[in-house]
């Protein structure tokens, strides 16, 4: 028997690996404890809660959004009875058995591990790149593409995978023109996101062209670009710039303890997740820069959530935990709610509510409430807006009847979004007595929130 306080298995990440492994492990009565990430290495549900539809993962004939898929593979994690935190791993000690794993907020034994913590985008370090993230360059096409700023203007992305293109395509929807710049004379993307590109009469693509800085006044208004064969530089103006780039391994907790190749990524043995490390596995992107992929990401959950099991048994240190399925409590995100009239939004107001959505509610509240007024900003499909969702609910519901609190879909609600200046999503504004007191963009921890409010009260 091993001592109670000794888990079984930590699961490091939340994509497709992460929770797949999550519910192979929960079936198996293992009671994985799964550290979902939270700001390092990209998002808890990992890469696919930047992209809109996945065509390709098996069940889904008409496509799901890749932040459903996520949401839909969360649900099934925690109905068997995976214990989740969305919190980073900021240490790791394989030096030891049990093994130890830290987050900020907790210390965990544990006599397995499944690393899932997949990949990051990379960025280009362009001389001006810190002075205009988020201020014209984006890493996330899905997430801010509907920003108003963009709405009509002319746009840029970096690239030359499927990402890329998969990123311009979106852009033209918002964008009058996309300007795609591929460092060489080729594409790596498929051939069919090759041809819906080359045959998009908004996309122009810039062969042997790179991007060498950004320029504007507070925000970017242009990219600086060369002619990697012949060296000349000329300029595009662009309101925003979307890198496509790739993604490095998120293994940098690892280094010195785990077997890594040249790159960064784990090393497993052929045709198996086991590392270098006996009782550690690894799954998905963190392991594998051939696949990339979401089914292939979830299949090795599968495998290194069977071998645990079983490495577990073996070395008789499983320890079982019988339960029932718990009924799913719809975990399912709601879709914002259907366009509404004005007169049906009327209709629905509550100026003693603390909840409401659209920009209707939004003009009320602000003339006639002297409550402090919190404003989310979302945007169809952004990743990190579903990732707040849940932890800005708890928190809003701690100050029930003591604030508003607004939801406003930018795409929906453009005017309002311009006129707040909101340069993408999620953002969270604060006013009170009709003054912005602060504005916080991306997620956050519950208790920044938290403190928000209790300053602004
Ligand atoms: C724009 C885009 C579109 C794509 N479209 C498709 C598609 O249509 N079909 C398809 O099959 N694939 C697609 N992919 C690829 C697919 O998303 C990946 O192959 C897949 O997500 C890999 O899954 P993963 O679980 O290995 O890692 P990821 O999805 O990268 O997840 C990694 C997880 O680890 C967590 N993490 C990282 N560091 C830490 C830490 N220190 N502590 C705790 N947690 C941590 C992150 O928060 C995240 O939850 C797409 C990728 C992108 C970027």
């Amino acid at each position: 028997m091993t001592n109670p306080t000794v888990e079984n298995l930590v699961i490091i990440g939340s994509g497709p690996a992460g929770y797949t492994a999550a519910i192979y492990a929960g079936r198996a009565n293992l009671k994985p404890v799964v550290f979902e990430g939270f700001q390092a290495g990209g998002l808890p549900g990992g890469q696919l809660m930047t992209t809109t539809e996945v065509e390709n993962f098996p069940g889904f004939p008409q496509g799901i959004t890749g932040p459903e898929l996520m949401d839909r593979m969360k649900a099934q994690a925690e109905r068997w009875g995976a214990e989740l935190y969305t919190e980073d791993v900021i240490s790791v000690d394989l030096s030891q058995r049990p093994f130890t794993v830290r987050s900020e907020e907790r210390e965990v034994k544990t006599n397995s591990i499944i690393i899932a913590t997949g990949a990051t985008a990379k960025r280009l370090g362009l001389p001006s790149e810190h002075e205009f993230w988020s201020r014209g360059i984006s890493a996330c096409a899905i997430c801010d593409g509907a920003t108003p700023i963009f709405h009509g203007a002319e746009l840029a992305v970096i690239g030359a995978g499927d990402s890329a293109a998969e990123e311009s395509i979106y852009l033209t929807k918002y964008g009058s023109k996309v300007n795609l710049l591929v460092r060489s004379d080729k594409m790596r993307a498929s051939k069919a996101m090759q041809d819906r590109i080359l045959s998009n009469p908004k996309i122009q693509v810039h062969w042997n062209t790179e991007a060498v800085d950004i320029f504007g006044n507070g925000h970017m208004d242009g990219v600086k670009i060369r002619n990697t064969k012949t060296g000349e530089e000329s300029t595009i103006h662009a309101k925003g710039l979307f890198y496509a780039i790739g993604h490095n391994p998120n293994t940098s907790l690892f280094k010195g303890q785990l077997e890594l190749d040249e790159v960064g990524y784990i090393v497993t043995k052929h045709g198996s997740p086991e590392t270098s490390v006996e009782g550690v596995f690894a799954a998905g992107d963190v392991q594998d820069h051939e696949y990339r992929q979401a089914i292939t990401a979830a299949g090795s959950g599968c495998m290194s959530a069977m071998l645990a099991e079983r490495w577990l048994s073996v070395t008789g240190l499983i320890q079982e935990f019988h339960q029932q399925p718990e009924t799913p409590v719809n975990e399912l995100e709601h879709q914002p709610a259907a366009n509404k009239t004005e007169a049906e939004q009327e209709a629905e107001f509550n100026l003693n509510a603390t909840r409401h959505e659209g920009g209707y509610a939004l003009r009320k509240l602000f003339h006639e409430s002297d409550r402090l007024l919190l404003v989310k900003y979302v945007s169809p499909g952004c990743g990190p807006c579903h990732t707040l969702k849940p932890i800005l609910n708890k928190v809003v519901d701690e100050f029930d009847g003591k604030i508003h609190f607004v939801e406003i879909d930018i795409d929906k609600d453009r005017d309002i979004a311009e006129n707040a200046g909101v340069t993408g999503t999620p953002t969270i504004q604060v006013f009170k007595n009709k003054e912005l007191l602060k504005e916080v963009k991306g997620v956050k921890q519950k208790s920044e929130y938290r403190q928000l409010i209790e300053n602004s009260l």
